[in-house]
């Protein structure tokens, strides 16, 4: 096994990872590792944009954000942490626009700013531009911007370097195991830091508006070596997914005018939240859409319902509102470039002439790896920070996004918590020593990659995911109860028995062989979906984006806090409790 030694290792190389190096960089030796192609990383899928109070089209305060964001959050967010996300979400989008992020202009050539779901001007609670963005391809420039800039900062790149285990001395961590994709062989990297950016894990659930690599591989790895998991029961489903891909459609369209009708031509959003209607926080707008469907007000009785867009219907509506502002095809064309393609590519429908079928996808994890404000990894409910060990971004549980995430906002994470991650991780190393990689690092890991590449039972790991995301998308989804949740907790560990006992491979060579890895993205798939729905099954309330028909209401009194689950050396996942940080803002009744 090759060895490989540096001061900061960072796994992953999207926003969060890529901001992460730029800072942990200076002055260190840092390798990012990465089983993508950098610019290739999710986060270049993100769209609509990324949260700052600029006040450059109407007036906004860095106050208001960060009373949306705990509202959003279904007051379990940390109040500290939302405070530093939208305090600090100003310096960080003028830095990306330094570094040479294109953002699109306002006539006096400001960034431009849009509209997003759940950020409002919190005096007349209607809706406010706080959404920067470059047309609706904002996440590809950050990815290019971050790129450009680490490439310019001489971090050292892995690419295609498939990250596979955690490697600990006694208690203590010392490095990663990664199997360079191309050649099959694994290698050992010893970091004093170690920070996981890996992104979230949508390919859980059947219907999801997240890439095929999104399998959790950080967490689960993370989980394994005695990382708790914070908050996991709380997983996002956008309102607005295509049908019957589950392909996201940015909010950014209702954003700029977009409505949601019924199979009766009703904007059934007035119903759900008269205020802000469309723009209501995603956990609302996509059980509305599910009560209608549920009530047989889907299209022509199907499973979706339309989204709008076109400028007969927008502005019908602007008038309707009083709104001066009127809409054409161009400006769709040109503010919503991506979206009228993939309305074209993935539904044959034309967005500019007509309405999308949309259905609400498996979007978005506001739990994961938990996190102080520094991006250190924290051991338990006391917050005992883990010497050496990182997270930041969407694997990562801050939780600034408490219980639901405010559109916009997991972009402000990556850049604000991956600085924070990066600084404290440079700061970290230049007083750490190394801790040695002890005598039998990567034998277990090996075992168990060999384990699959030669595995000779009957079932193929397509078959086990299939099962696994249609039980999960059915009784752990958008809407959960706990006769439902047993049931899928039996299923996933008949799974993972089969997973152990039963699988079988095509590709047994060692050169890229996808086949075996994507058998092991299915073991952390299985363990990000047991915790998942061990963690929801607890929760005895509905909160943010976990909604019990058997416990309807939020209740502060018992479930204001955040869960943290411990897997167990018996395999068994125990839970414990950690308080949430409240400051200024007591909960109230959320009403948008
Ligand atoms: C379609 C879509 C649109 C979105 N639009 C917006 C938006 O407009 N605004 C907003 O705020 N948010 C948006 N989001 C959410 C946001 O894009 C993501 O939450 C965010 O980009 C995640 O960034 P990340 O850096 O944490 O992870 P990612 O960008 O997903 O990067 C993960 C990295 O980890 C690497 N990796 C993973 N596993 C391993 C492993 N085992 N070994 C080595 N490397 C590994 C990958 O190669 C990759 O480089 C959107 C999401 C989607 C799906």
């Amino acid at each position: 096994m090759q060895t490989h030694q540096f001061d900061c290792l960072i796994v992953g190389a999207g926003g969060a990872g890529l901001m992460a190096a730029l800072h942990a960089s200076k002055g260190t030796k840092t390798a990012v590792l990465s089983k993508l192609y950098p610019t290739r990383s999710h986060t270049g899928a993100a769209l609509g944009g990324i949260g700052a109070a600029l006040g450059n089209l109407e007036e906004d305060r860095w106050e208001w954000h960060a009373f949306d964001t705990i509202k959003g959050g279904d007051y379990l967010t940390d109040q500290d942490a939302a405070d530093i996300l939208a305090r600090e979400a100003i310096d960080a989008v003028i830095d990306l626009e330094h570094m040479g992020l294109p953002f699109d202009r306002t006539e006096d050539g400001k960034i431009s700013q849009r509209r997003f779901g759940g950020h409002t001007n919190n005096e007349t609670g209607k809706p406010v531009r706080r959404a920067c963005h470059a047309a609706d391809r904002t996440g590809h420039m950050i990815l290019q911007t971050l790129y450009q800039q680490c490439i310019k900062n001489n971090v050292n790149f892995f690419d295609e370097f498939h990250v596979v285990d955690l490697i600990k001395n006694g208690d203590r961590y010392a490095g990663v195991a990664a199997i360079n994709i191309d050649t099959g062989e694994l290698h050992l990297f010893q970091g004093k830091a170690i920070i996981f950016a890996t992104g979230g894990w949508g390919k859980v659930w059947e219907v999801t508006s997240n890439a095929h690599s999104l399998t959790g591989d950080g967490a689960a790895i993370c989980f394994r070596r005695g990382v708790p998991m914070e908050d996991m029961e709380f997983y996002q489903f956008h309102p607005t997914g295509l049908y019957p891909t589950g392909f996201l459609i940015t909010e950014a369209v209702r954003g700029e005018g977009g409505v949601l009708l019924n199979g009766r031509g009703e904007r059934f959003m007035e119903k759900y939240a008269p205020k802000i209607k469309d723009l209501a926080s995603r956990d609302v707008v996509s059980r509305a859409i599910y009560t209608e469907l549920k009530e047989g007000n889907g299209i022509k009785g199907q499973r979706y319902v339309h989204l709008d867009v076109t400028p007969a219907t927008v502005n019908r509506y602007l008038a309707e509102a009083g709104e001066t502002r009127r809409i054409d095809e161009h400006f769709i064309e040109s503010k919503l470039a991506e979206t009228v393609d993939q309305g074209r590519t993935y539904a044959g429908v034309d967005p500019v002439r007509e309405p999308m079928p949309i259905q609400p996808t498996a979007h978005y994890a506001m739990g994961g790896i938990p996190t102080n404000n520094d991006g250190s990894v924290i051991a338990d409910a006391q917050n005992t920070p883990i010497p050496g060990l990182y997270a930041a971004g969407e694997c990562a549980c801050v939780s600034v996004h408490g219980a639901n995430r405010l559109g916009t906002n997991s972009l402000v994470d990556l850049v604000v918590f991956g600085r924070r991650a990066g600084i404290h991780a440079n700061d970290y190393v230049k007083q750490a020593e190394f801790v040695p990689l002890p005598p039998d690092a990567g034998k277990e890991i090996e075992a168990e990659l060999k384990r699959i590449r030669i595995s000779s039972g009957k079932t193929r790991p397509a078959i086990l995911r299939a099962r696994m995301q249609t039980t999960m998308m059915d009784n752990v989804g958008v809407f959960r109860e706990k006769p439902n949740m047993e049931k899928a907790l039996d299923t996933l560990r008949e799974l993972k028995e089969s997973f152990k006992k039963d699988l079988t491979v095509d590709d047994r060579g060692s050169r890229f062989n996808t086949d075996v890895l994507e058998a092991w993205e299915l073991g952390c798939l299985l363990d990000i979906a047991e915790v998942t729905a061990i963690s929801a099954l607890n929760r005895q309330e509905s909160r943010g984006g976990h909604a019990r028909d058997d416990f309807p209401k939020r209740d502060d009194v018992n479930w204001l806090k955040h869960t943290l689950a411990h897997l167990q050396p018996d395999g068994q996942i125990t839970i414990d409790y950690k308080p949430v940080v409240i400051l200024k803002y007591q909960p109230k009744e959320r009403v948008y």
